[in-house]
């Protein structure tokens, strides 16, 4: 039987240490560190997120202020919106909450936030800082997958990692870290041949897809390692559910280690974000971390 990684502990730990922090800060240089979450439109899942992020930053002690738009505000109207948080000195990390509606460009949007300020690691100078092994903002989500695979293996250099899937917001920084963690990386896709046969040889296996239930318990080498990013929402006996990319029941017994879903990655995400306010918060007060 596999270890279960236990997102909901680990970032309740991660939460903790991060509010002591921002308490330091607070009394040792007058700073409440500030989070802009911008959501455009009434997509459920969207309201969903950001309502447990603002939960989740008052937990911290982080000040959060909402910003809710319409689903037809023009693109002219959200850069507006950003350029003003941008210059904010109250505000140091800005969101906005994806996906945007389909007449919005989200690269723009993700360009045009300050990158000191892009606490989701998004913006192209960031994401160039991690491929090139520099210091900046990392996305929340492979961020929080890396914090649980150290607390469960502490070094893992020279270890085999595949990570299936190579979106700019899970995949591609995901391996980035992977590599930077000394691992010997390889990236699946839709496109990938023999995709069970390339996971089998990995003692860590990354599930960032978006297909319920994919990774199967002959995907998985015994003992490896099986981190599940995976949201997705099935009917089963007439009611919905959420379950991941992997198919718990069966790689669970094969598998080392394990995150379930829910209460692994997701809970590990908002953590991870608000880890980035302060991070986001220091480095434009030029506070060491
Ligand atoms: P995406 O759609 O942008 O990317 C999916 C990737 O999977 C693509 O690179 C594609 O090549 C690959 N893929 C698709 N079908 C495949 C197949 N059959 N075999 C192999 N690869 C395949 O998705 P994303 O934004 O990277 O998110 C992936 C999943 O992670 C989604 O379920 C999303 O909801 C979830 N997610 C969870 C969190 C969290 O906090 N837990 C955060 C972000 C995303």
């Amino acid at each position: 039987m596999a270890k279960l990684i236990n997102g909901k502990q680990i970032s309740a730990q991660l939460l903790e240490q991060v509010s002591v922090q921002v308490q330091q800060l607070k009394d040792n240089h007058g700073v409440t560190p500030g989070l802009a979450v911008v959501l455009v439109g009434e997509d459920p899942a969207s309201q969903v997120y950001v309502r447990n992020k603002i939960h989740s930053a008052a937990e911290a002690g982080i000040r959060s202020v909402e910003h809710r738009l319409s689903a037809d505000t023009s693109q002219a109207a959200l850069d507006e919106l950003i350029d003003k948080l941008n210059r904010d000195s109250e505000i140091h990390g800005i969101l906005v909450q994806l996906p945007l509606p389909a007449h919005l460009n989200e690269d723009d949007v993700i360009a045009a936030i300050d990158p000191l300020k892009d606490v989701d690691g998004f913006h192209p100078l960031n994401s160039g800082a991690l491929a090139a092994g520099q210091s900046g903002l990392v996305p929340c989500t492979p961020l929080g997958c890396m914090i649980m695979l150290q607390q469960t293996h502490g070094d893992l250099s020279g270890m085999t990692a595949v990570v299936i899937g190579r979106s700019n917001i899970v995949g591609k920084p995901m391996a980035a870290l992977l590599l930077q963690a000394n691992c010997t990386v390889t990236i699946a896709h839709s496109r990938t041949r023999d995709l069970a046969d390339v996971c089998r040889q990995a003692d860590i296996v990354i599930a960032a897809v978006g297909r319920a239930q994919l990774v199967t318990e002959d995907w998985i080498m015994p003992g490896a390692t099986v981190i599940d990013v995976g949201i997705n929402a099935i009917e089963l006996d007439g009611r919905r559910k959420l379950v991941g990319d992997v198919d718990f029941n069966s790689v669970e017994p094969i598998a080392g280690a394990i995150t379930p879903v829910p209460g692994g990655v997701g809970p590990m995400t908002i953590a991870c974000l608000m880890k980035n306010t302060l991070s986001a918060a220091r480095m434009q007060l030029s506070i060491p971390d």
